[in-house]
């Protein structure tokens, strides 16, 4: 499979990354990459495991709705890579439970969540000194095929975020470097307005 390797080796490291800020908890959160556009094919964590401790073999390939290489299923989530795949034009998408993206997600009830007045929002791609990220927050749909489709509708294309309320976030970029920059940026973005 072309370009699995280093993409194993990029989400193995990402993840490590990630659980050492402890949001990779109870096999919670999915990584994922594209490895090519048409179809659309990507690299992305099995479900069930435990991302705080990845291997190789915890990476498998999705195309077309199937496992083409590797053991596992995928992540029920595995849609909404999906749709920000097919929305946004990005190559790594990492998605996140933490107790600080629940809190900011049930601070409103409206369809996004707006943040202002902080330097980190230099980070998300926001340079202007009166910037305003208004991110996106979906209902946490237990019916999977409909947390996927309000995540194609509510995406927006300046903002590399997507808040799934009292469930978690998805960041992402064009490089997975960029992508964790978003996904910390909103964690610590969260945690500051918790305790403004
Ligand atoms: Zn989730």
């Amino acid at each position: 499979m072309e370009g699995i390797y280093q993409a194993q080796q990029q989400l193995l490291k990402a993840a490590a990354r990630l659980a050492a800020h402890g949001w990779l908890r109870a096999t919670s959160g999915n990584l994922s990459l594209k490895l090519a556009d048409r179809p659309l094919t990507i690299a992305i964590t099995r479900s069930g495991a435990d991302k705080a401790e990845l291997h190789e073999d915890d990476i498998i390939v999705w195309r077309n709705d199937q496992v083409i290489w590797g053991d596992g299923q995928v992540s029920a989530e595995c849609g909404v890579h999906q749709a920000i795949y097919q929305r946004a034009k990005v190559n790594a998408v990492f998605h996140v439970h933490t107790v600080a993206n629940n809190l900011a997600s049930a601070r409103t009830d409206a369809p996004c969540l707006e943040i202002r007045g902080n330097e980190m929002l230099k980070a998300l791609g926001f340079w202007q000194e009166d910037a305003v990220v208004r991110l996106p927050v979906i209902e946490n749909h237990s019916n999977l095929e409909h947390l996927a489709l309000a995540a194609r509708k509510a995406l927006v294309a300046e903002v590399p975020g997507l808040l799934i309320r009292n469930h978690g976030l998805y960041a992402f970029g064009t490089t997975v470097k960029d992508s964790l920059r978003h996904l910390e940026a909103f964690e610590f973005l969260f945690e500051w307005l918790l305790t403004a």
